[in-house]
């Protein structure tokens, strides 16, 4: 049989990457402390003789003697010694129920027993206890035959003890392994399934965390062109790009083929938002090398915010939920099982076709609701009706055409429907945003045109919303009539939504008055809004009735 040899290398104890390859601590060599031995006999020239002839036979022994059962059981439970010679009948216990008193304290401990009697049922009973030897008294008293038991005792024990050390350490690393993807060294579902079962984040119950779930994307080609063991490279190289982003609480989880699994129990929503972002980009900007060459690859994320008591296989599906999102919408993005729920709400509602675009919008509204924090409400709601009114007005003043004014009127309704998508977390947030905050936020104006043409709005509205954030001198200049028709619409909600918002008391500001704000779009003309629409702003009599 080939003998079982544990590799060396990193320490025990969990981290990112499953660390199989951790040896645990080697099976220690014999202590080289001088044996200590503890001596239980009530008779007290027994007692000298004992200890004589132990000191007799290994003159660097450290002997303790105890005269009973009570204080053998004080000495055990404070300190440790490498064997106990106990006199059967001691005036408190007999030997054997001394020992099972005491079996906690003795498991690593050799036991032998010595008596005067020697009757069977007395050496029967001293083995049943689990001692180790039995001497009688007389010969323990002279001679060689008592150390000669202890130090069998002593070098059985250890020779136990260092097999028991052996066997666990294979088990633990037999455990690993089973727990273990061997391609990539992170660890398998069995792992997080082990978590679950054994409550690992059951302490902190109501702390939010959050689950990340990785795709790469167009794997199979990477196959069929280049091979699999490119593949099999690839699935290294992503699963180090993982591992160089993780911290300490993460646990990285190869979850199936090229599918991975990032529980992040400190991490919530839009941290993981961030965070998966970062990694998304390092993916995209750095490639694969197999061989000297290059691999492009990209990666399709999920993202599930729960709570530690809600850690289940459900949560992965739910990040599973919001990958599909990602794939969907054209892979190598982020995606949250909160966009997941807003589509499917949006198709669902977009199929009723017994209703109107606008009472579906309305539904859609009604539904979404109780899902959306007050921030996310606010947005879609008051905040839209406002814009809206006011877009109508200044695309009158515009002189635009009748379907045109209607059409930027329902895109004001609908153009920040897309912050429905948007954690609340970031629209709340008080202060400034950072960089990669208001990258996520800038995503509304995508993400509201979809649920607009999901709930059958026509293109032109969906354009509108697509476009509401653009600024004018980011536009390309109409070349012609249909053009200025497709730019305009998102030209008036631009300048409206700033308008408005600037009039509102927000968590990051407070309001403005109608001159000041303005004289602040006055101050954007032609750059941020268009100088037709800043214009027709100023002759609008119901920013008077707003302002108010
Ligand atoms: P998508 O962007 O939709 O995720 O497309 P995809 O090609 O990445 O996904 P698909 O599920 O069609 O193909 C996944 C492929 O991954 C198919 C399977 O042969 C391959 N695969 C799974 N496990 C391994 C592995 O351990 N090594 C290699 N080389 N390939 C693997
Ligand atoms: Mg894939
Ligand atoms: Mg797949
Ligand atoms: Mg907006």
């Amino acid at each position: 049989m080939t003998p079982f040899i544990p590799p060396k290398g990193l320490p025990d104890g969990d981290v990112g990457r499953a660390d199989y390859l951790g040896a645990a601590n080697m099976p220690q060599d014999v202590p080289t402390h001088p044996v200590r031995i503890l001596v239980a006999e009530d008779n007290e020239s027994h007692q000298h003789l004992l200890l004589l002839n132990i000191v007799d036979q290994k003159a660097n022994a450290e002997v303790r003697v105890v005269s009973t059962g009570a204080d053998l059981l004080k000495c055990v439970r404070e300190d440790s010694y490498d064997c106990v010679v106990l006199d059967f009948n001691l005036p408190d216990f007999r030997a054997d129920e001394l020992v099972q008193s005491a079996a906690e304290h003795l498991t690593a401990t050799p036991v032998v027993i010595v008596s005067a009697n020697t009757d069977q049922s007395v050496v029967i009973d001293s083995f049943r206890s689990g001692v180790v030897d039995f001497v009688p008294k007389d010969e323990a008293m002279v001679g060689d035959a008592l150390w000669r038991s202890i130090e069998h005792a002593i070098q059985e024990n250890r020779r136990l003890t260092n097999e028991r050390r052996e066997q666990d350490r294979r088990e633990r690393y037999l455990a690993k392994l089973a727990e273990t993807d061997q391609l990539t060294g992170l660890y398998n579902r069995r792992y997080f399934e082990r978590c679950i079962d054994e409550g690992r984040w059951d302490s902190d119950r109501r702390k939010t965390m959050s689950v990340v779930m990785l795709d790469i994307d167009h794997f199979k080609q990477i196959n069929d062109t280049h091979g699999h063991h490119a593949g099999d490279d690839t699935l290294c190289q992503t699963a180090d790009f993982i591992l160089t982003q993780i911290d300490g609480s993460d646990i990285a989880i190869r979850w199936g083929g090229e599918e991975f699994v990032i529980i992040r129990p400190s991490a919530s929503l839009v941290d993981s938002m961030i965070w998966a972002e970062r990694l998304r980009r390092l993916i995209e900007h750095r490639g694969i090398h197999w061989k000297d060459q290059a691999i492009n690859i990209t990666v399709s994320t999920g993202i599930h915010e729960c709570h530690a008591d809600e850690l289940n296989r459900g949560v992965i599906d739910r990040a599973d939920d919001a990958m599909y999102l990602a794939k969907e919408r054209g892979r190598n993005q982020v995606c949250t099982s909160l966009m997941a729920d807003m589509c499917k709400l949006a198709r669902e509602v977009g199929g009723d076709r017994s209703l109107e675009p606008r009472g579906r919008f309305e539904r859609f509204i009604e539904l979404a609701s109780p899902l959306l924090g007050p921030t996310q409400r606010d947005h879609t709601t008051d905040h839209a009706e406002q814009v809206a009114t006011m877009a109508r007005e200044i695309a009158r003043i515009l002189k635009l055409p009748e379907d045109l004014q209607r059409q930027i009127h329902t895109a004001g309704l609908l153009h920040d429907i897309g912050k429905c998508m948007i954690p609340e977390a970031v629209l709340a947030k008080r202060g400034r945003l950072t960089l990669m905050e208001r990258a996520i936020v800038s995503k509304h104006a995508e993400y509201g045109a979809e649920i607009a043409e999901e709930l059958g709005f026509d293109s032109q509205v969906s354009c509108f919303i697509r476009e509401h954030h653009t600024r004018y001198d980011a536009m390309e200049s109409d070349a012609d009539h249909a053009e200025h028709t497709a730019h305009i619409g998102s030209r008036v909600l631009c300048a409206t939504d700033a308008l408005v918002t600037m009039m509102t008391c927000r968590t990051y500001q407070s309001p403005k008055s109608l001159v000041e704000a303005l004289r602040e779009l006055r101050q954007e003309k032609n750059r941020q809004f268009d100088p037709d629409v800043v214009n027709a702003a100023h002759f609008i009599e119901s920013l008077f009735s707003l302002a108010a």
